[in-house]
């Protein structure tokens, strides 16, 4: 329990409606009582012959009946606002946490595996706050009323209800082992299968390329089945339960009967229908208990991991605001001793790597597949620092610098940099959201787009098509480039995609990398062409620099 208790402070950020959820399922709960108690008062007097002012009770427990039916759909309503409100917050928390600690250079779990997964989880908490907190305090309330009820009936009542009210929280307590280890079978599937399925639909393109899709598909209807199988196994054992819990109401009305009916104790006939009332709405409250217990299981998984995604630390500490600004005109990247290993018991990728480029210049980084030229981009762009030595941009240490003023000064044309619905201009603005027209402008001029010779006469309001699919290689090589541009940055690193890339996206880099420009640029290199379009070159080999 100790997850779950960690993840309730949050309903401190919306009091409100968390009161109303609890004001309301007050009404509800004490309002159904109170007009089931005021029924079987007068149904018991009428019955005795005693007399009862029947209009005027009618009266009222019809307003009472509506008062319950307004707050039912009140305490439906807020009670799904809070939630989903609350996991919003929670949605953004591990969005910013994920944001924060990924990629995670120790941790070889695919990141969207760490999202679906999250995501699964939080839709889990829904019922945490939905349906828990304020639930657990009427049903507290209730239990109250009721043994306040029924000893003001007759003591025995209480004799008649406790001991089934006992066997109806025992029995899940003590299966709580059980429904715990197949609660947390059925998330993990559930979380797995997802991942499955995000994994398959962003690799669609490539599945089909490979003739894999329909072995996937199998793979996915083979986590299907087996999700389906404990799916039943829980569905089965939750309709035992159910039906044991209403046997138990039968008998605690059946008790609660005898007591007046036998005569045990001196209770006016007049009582029964109130004491069969009152000995089967204690049991109520039992009911919400054991619904909360049996769901605890995977309450508790899914705080579990919810909170494993809150707690990773961040991959690289923020300079903030703290930190000093940094002058452009001289801003170039130098390697300095750097050291880095992926695993402190992996070898060194990177040993005492020193290398420099300086404004205006180009270098083509060059070295046998595994050399490290990536982790030197990932590097450059602060996804981690190195052990030892630093990364400088225009003389400053990259930690010295603070994460948004990086990203404007280093900016990266990834491999294959992947290209999102909509047009031009709406994947040109991935770099900077902010960025207007005239800025798109310029970085769409600086990567050809805009040259009759990129073959896009709409220039910036081009659809892409689907992950860029309306267009050829040189157009997507283009847009990447200039997604990169957007902010101006005063070092470029661009990582040749070895595979992927066309003659056509091959020319359009090549004449990019001889404009003359002030930009400090970095590419990741494999095709003569692109090397012999660069001022220098620098070879990687053993984690160091050997320059050519
Ligand atoms: P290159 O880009 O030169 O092909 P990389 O920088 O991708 O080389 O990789 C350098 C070395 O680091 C390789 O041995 C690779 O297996 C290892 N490596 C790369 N990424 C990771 C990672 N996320 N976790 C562990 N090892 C990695």
């Amino acid at each position: 329990m100790r997850h779950v208790r960690r993840l309730l402070p949050i309903i401190a950020t919306r009091p409100r409606p968390f009161v109303e959820t609890l004001v309301s399922n007050l009404v509800v709960h004490l309002g159904v009582l109170g007009v089931a108690a005021g029924l079987a008062l007068l149904i018991g007097r009428t019955l005795a012959g005693e007399p009862a002012p029947v209009a005027e009770w009618t009266a009222l427990l019809g307003v009472g009946a509506i008062v319950v039916a307004i707050a039912t759909w009140r305490e439906s309503l807020v009670s799904h606002d809070l939630a989903y409100g609350l996991i919003g917050v929670l949605r953004d928390r591990v969005f910013t946490a994920l944001r924060r600690s990924l990629p995670d250079r120790r941790d070889a779990r695919r990141s969207g595996d760490l999202a679906a997964v999250a995501l699964a989880d939080i839709d889990t908490l829904e019922w945490l706050y939905a349906h828990t907190v304020a639930q657990t305090v009427s049903a507290t309330v209730m239990l109250l009323v009721t043994t306040i009820a029924s000893v003001a009936i007759s003591p025995l009542l209480l004799l008649v209800w406790l001991p089934l009210f006992v066997m109806a929280v025992a029995v899940p307590f003590i299966a709580t082992g059980r429904v715990d280890a197949r609660a947390k079978e059925l998330s993990t599937r559930r979380a797995a299968l997802r991942a499955d399925l995000v994994e398959a639909v962003q690799g669609l393109r490539e599945l089909r390329h490979a003739g894999a899709l329909d072995a996937r598909r199998t793979g996915i209807g083979a986590d299907d089945a087996a999700l389906a199988r404990v799916q039943t196994r829980i569905a089965s054992r939750a309709g035992i339960e159910r039906a044991a819990s209403d046997a138990l109401l039968a008998l605690a009305g059946l008790g609660a009967i005898a007591v007046v009916i036998a005569r045990i104790d001196t209770v006016p006939p007049s009582l029964t229908p109130l004491a069969f009332t009152i000995a089967t709405a204690a049991l109520l409250p039992a009911a919400q208990i054991a619904d909360l217990l049996r769901n605890g299981g995977t309450l508790r998984e899914s705080s579990r991991r919810v909170l494993e995604i809150l707690d990773r630390p961040p991959s690289v500490v923020d300079a903030g605001n703290t930190a000093s600004q940094l002058e452009a005109s001289d801003a170039g990247l130098e390697f300095r001793d750097v050291g880095f290993r992926y695993h402190p018991h992996a070898p060194l990728v990177l040993d005492a790597l020193s290398f420099a480029v300086r404004p205006g210049e180009t270098v083509a980084l060059v070295g046998a597949s595994g050399a490290g030229k990536s982790t030197c981009a990932r590097l450059a762009l602060r996804f981690w620092d190195p052990d030892s030595g630093s990364i400088l941009v225009g003389g400053r240490p990259l930690p010295a610098l603070a994460d948004d003023r990086l990203r404007r000064l280093v900016s990266a044309v990834p491999q294959g940099a992947p290209l999102l619905s909509g047009t031009i201009a709406s994947n040109l603005r991935l770099g900077d959201p902010a960025a207007s027209t005239e800025v798109l402008e310029r970085a769409a001029a600086q990567a050809g787009i805009l040259s009759p010779d990129a073959g896009l006469p709409d220039g910036l309001a081009t659809p892409v098509g689907e992950l860029g699919a309306g267009l050829s290689g040189g157009q997507r090589a283009r847009v990447a480039i200039a997604r990169a541009l957007v902010v101006d940055p005063r070092v470029l690193i661009l990582d040749e995609a070895t595979a992927a890339l066309d003659d056509e996206a091959d020319a359009v880099i090549g004449s990019f990398l001889r404009q003359p420009s002030e930009r400090a640029t970095l590419v990741i290199a494999h095709r003569p062409s692109t090397i012999a379009a660069c001022d220098r070159v620098v070879v990687l080999e053993a984690g160091r620099a050997r320059a050519d």
